[in-house]
Parts: structure tokens; sequence; C-alpha cells
């Protein structure tokens, strides 16, 4: 089944051939989202079978994090310097915005305002994977609300609130229902609301990105 879709680059990433695979070696592969829903889009694989074969909200405590941490900052890297070779920030003298000045320059800016690390609640490819991925939500591939609201909503669940601790999320459903479906639209630049209308919030996404990168 597709579920299954990411099981090679587990078990032999070294077979390949495309692109995808970025790193990989005994405990992990990253490779690139064939559906990236951002300019930048990493997904980091274990390459334990018990891991993988996880569920990832029952499966990432503090000594799984632990050892991970390390290839977590790996893909940071990577995508901090794909934007600082491929963009520069506009300046623009409008623009009050503290928050986008030098943050090429500077990664420990980038990382806490433009990257993101996590898990889905309820993944849809079986083998346990975090995703790294820009905040930018700048992608041809960002085709419906579920796919956006799937990172900006808590159906993510970021990294740093990982271990739950038992914590209880309700039912799949409840969750999909509640943040995919009912769950406002809101700009993740600047917070505007465009309840249902996803078609207005890609424009509007459009348009932050450009607004605030250009090419180099
Ligand atoms: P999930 O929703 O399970 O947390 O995320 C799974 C991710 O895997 C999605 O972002 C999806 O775009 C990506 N994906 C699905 N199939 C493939 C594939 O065959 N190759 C790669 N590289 N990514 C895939
Ligand atoms: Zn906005």
């Amino acid at each position: 089944s597709w579920r299954y879709a990411l099981k090679n680059y587990v078990t032999s990433p070294e077979t390949v051939n495309d692109d995808t695979v970025t790193y990989f070696d005994d405990k992990v592969s990253i490779i690139r989202d064939s559906f990236p829903k951002s300019e930048c889009h990493l997904l980091i694989l274990p390459r334990t079978m018990q891991l993988s074969r996880s569920h990832p909200t029952k499966m990432i405590d503090a000594k799984f994090k632990n050892e991970f941490e390390s290839y977590v900052n790996s893909a940071i890297d990577h995508i901090f310097r794909h934007f600082q070779e491929k963009f520069r920030i506009k300046k623009s003298d409008d623009d009050k915005d503290p928050c986008w000045d030098d943050i090429l320059k500077d990664k420990n800016k980038f990382v806490r305002n433009f990257v993101q690390v996590g898990i889905h609640s309820v993944p849809s490819m079986a083998n346990l994977h975090i995703h790294v991925i820009s905040k930018d939500f700048h992608s041809v591939r960002l085709k419906n609300k579920k796919h956006y609201n799937s990172f900006n909503t808590g159906f993510f669940i970021s990294w740093d609130d990982l271990p739950l601790n038992g914590k209880n999320l309700g039912t799949d459903k409840e969750i999909e229902t509640t943040y995919l479906k009912e769950h406002d639209l809101l700009c993740c630049y600047c917070q505007r609301n465009f309840s249902n209308k996803f078609s207005l919030l890609k424009k509007h996404l459009e348009l932050e990105f450009n607004s605030h990168f250009e090419l180099k």
C-alpha cells in the first residue's frame, strides 16, 4: 500500500538513484519530501525497524530525542544553507517587523522564526519520520486546507513539545476533524484569518513570500 512508500529509504537508501536522499548512515536516512509543502521540506527516518514501525507520538521519548538531536540539527543546517544560497531578504522602508532583519545571516534567528521540526499527530505514512520544514508554505504542492493545517495547527506536534508523556490527544478521527477540517486557515506570517478560503490564503502566501524574499 502507499502507506509504505517510504520503506525503501529506510531499508536501502543506497539503492535510491534520484536526489531524494540527502544523507544516510546506519541510524537514519534524511530525504527530501516528494510533495514538499514549503520551499524546503525534509524527512528524517530512523533505520531501526523497531523504531520505524512505531507510532511517533508513542515512540518519541527523551532517549529518542537525545539519539536523533544531531540529525535534526544537520537537517536544519541544510535548510539554512539552501535559503542563504538561493535568497536575499528584501529591505522595505515600511516593513517595521524586525523579525526579518538578518534572518539569513543569523542561524539561531532563522531557526527560531522560520524552521519547524516535529511530527504529525496522525501520520499518513507508516514508517516513523520527523518533518523538518521551512515555515514559508510557498510550494505548488500545497494544494488544500488539509495540507496547510497539518503544519499550522495542533495537528503538528513540535519536537520541543515531545515527549507527550501519555497526554491524550483524542481519537485519530477527532484530531483530523478538529484541526484539518474545522480549524480556520490562519496565515503563518501575519495571523490573518482566511476561514475556509484556501485559494485566497494561497494567493496571500505568495504575496507574503515575495514581500520578504527575493532570488539572489
Ligand atoms: P505524514 O503525513 O505521514 O507525517 O507525512 C508523510 C510525508 O511523506 C508527506 O509530507 C508526503 O508528502 C511524503 N511522501 C509521500 N510519499 C513519498 C515518497 O514516495 N517519497 C518521499 N520522499 N516523500 C513522500
Ligand atoms: Zn499574512
